[in-house]
């Protein structure tokens, strides 16, 4: 080889290598970037252990008549189970430490805010994707400043500090925050209902911060009009506490103007997905857990299935993202010990449970004579023809009752629960406990680095796993 046929010779090697190089680096930042999801949902079913899902499922299928119906959440490829005690020695954990488990990947005591046993505040996935440059949302069907949301924002030793947890919210920059409970938001003795103890205006920082603000009943019509033309800031909360229970917000007209958590979800997939960079959204289905605190199956169901239509408005941005998008479905843990099955009775008739339906605000206050009140029971609830069992368990509760000297409001509770009980019973259904289980629960995933969270972990291995998946950074 000539001097000058070698020169060109080198020269090609040279360039085919570039080019060979050039290539080998852009197909591994393409099998990088494929691996990172842009978009992310959470989806936190509160107090949705398996029987909570199972159940729904049954009673969808009764619903429409269509026994091969699912939930979409028990469609997804990817599925498995979460462990959630805490770090308190009784193994039953409370929404807050789960709360912080699944935000932040630490385990922590019961009633504290992503913060450790020991007081030192550690990093949520809220915060830690602001960094970032994700935008990121919140929804919930509970006051915001309740405990499952206020673990991704908020450091306190006490869930309970909700005014505190109210300017936490206030000053985090969330870009999409939805739900109930704008009475910790509101200066006492305002005109809107308020629940602060103090004069501080905290819908005057959101109007600072330039958040389209959207509060009371009297907003609903415009949030639901609302689009967002670029990156925009939404703060709607609707209801001074919680949201309605799906089932009351369907059947009560008052209500209905609300926006169920499916319309919110949506909203806020239409607010975040104007940011550039992608997206973190928490979506909480935040009242199963208090239908399980109440022993109610069928308000239980009906959240089950409002939430998995949230998720369904999640599904079909998948659709049209799916090489870009992560969609977690998961819970806190367990409320009520629900079981499908009752004493001998070797069946579950989840449909039973759409017979009776008995509005807990409107049941009468009982009035300490028996014979009236089930006199009351079943000719204005529809409660006649007790069996004999059934009948105890309502008694057992007016005793209760009688002899609780120590919760004074809770008192009508007993009755009521009892009550519930009894229309659990009827369609199968028990309940083990008013408290949270320490059962494990389910788990389902699709999209992006869905394969990340089958099997059986830990509820802090999520929260891990998810931050390595966006190459986030917790304090781990
Ligand atoms: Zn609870």
């Amino acid at each position: 080889m000539n001097c000058q046929r070698y020169a060109r010779f080198l020269k090609i090697t040279i360039v085919v290598t570039a080019l060979f190089a050039f290539l080998l680096v852009s197909i591994s930042q393409t099998v990088e970037a494929s691996n990172t999801p842009k978009y992310v949902f959470y989806f936190i079913g509160d107090g949705m252990g398996v029987a909570q899902r199972q159940a729904a499922e049954y009673f969808k299928q009764a619903k429409e008549d269509n026994p091969t119906s699912k939930l979409l959440m028990n469609t997804f490829p990817v599925a498995g189970l979460i462990t959630t005690h805490s770090a308190n020695e009784t193994l039953i954990t409370d929404s807050a430490a789960a709360g912080t488990a699944l935000a932040t990947g630490h385990k922590t005591l019961n009633g504290m805010l992503a913060k450790l046993p020991d007081g030192k505040a550690v990093k949520t996935l809220v915060e830690a994707a602001a960094e970032k440059g994700l935008a990121t949302g919140m929804v919930t069907t509970t006051r915001l400043t309740h405990a499952t949301p206020a673990a991704f924002i908020s450091h306190n030793t006490s869930r309970h500090n909700e005014h505190e947890i109210a300017a936490d919210l206030a000053d985090s920059g969330v870009n999409f925050l939805a739900g109930g409970g704008y009475g910790y938001f509101v200066p006492k003795n305002d005109r809107l209902e308020s629940n602060r103890n103090d004069d501080r205006n905290l819908l005057e920082v959101f109007y600072r911060k330039k958040y389209n603000v959207f509060i009371t009943e009297k907003e609903i019509a415009t949030f639901k009009k609302f689009q967002p033309k670029g990156p925009q800031k939404v703060m709607a909360c609707f209801t001074p506490s919680h949201l309605p229970y799906e089932f009351d917000r369907v059947n009560d007209k008052r209500l209905l103007p609300l926006p169920s958590l499916a319309e919110i979800t949506e909203k806020g997939i239409e607010v975040l997905s104007q940011y550039p960079k992608g997206f973190f959204m928490m979506v909480e289905g935040g009242r199963i857990d208090q239908a399980g605190h109440l022993n109610d199956a069928l308000r239980s169901c009906e959240e089950v299935l409002a939430f998995d239509q949230a998720i369904a408005k999640a599904y079909e941005f998948y659709k049209k993202y799916p090489k870009e998008t992560l969609i977690l479905v998961l819970a806190d843990h367990e409320s009520g010990g629900m079981t499908l099955g009752y004493g001998t009775k070797d069946f579950l008739k989840v449909k039973n449970l759409l017979d009776n339906q008995v509005p807990k605000n409107k049941l009468k206050r009982y009035n300490h004579d028996r014979a009236a009140y089930f006199n009351y029971l079943s000719q204005e609830v529809g409660l006649g023809n007790l069996l004999d069992d059934e009948r105890s368990i309502i008694e057992r509760s007016i005793i209760e009752r009688a002899m609780d000297v120590v919760e004074k409001n809770g008192d009508q509770e007993k009755i009521y629960v009892a009550i519930k009980n009894v229309l659990s019973n009827r369609a199968g259904i028990a309940w083990t406990t008013q408290n949270h289980t320490g059962a494990c629960v389910p788990i389902s995933a699709i999209g992006v680095g869905a394969e990340k969270f089958g099997g059986f972990q830990d509820n802090t291995e999520i929260a891990k796993t998810l931050a390595a998946l966006l190459n986030l950074e917790l304090n781990v």
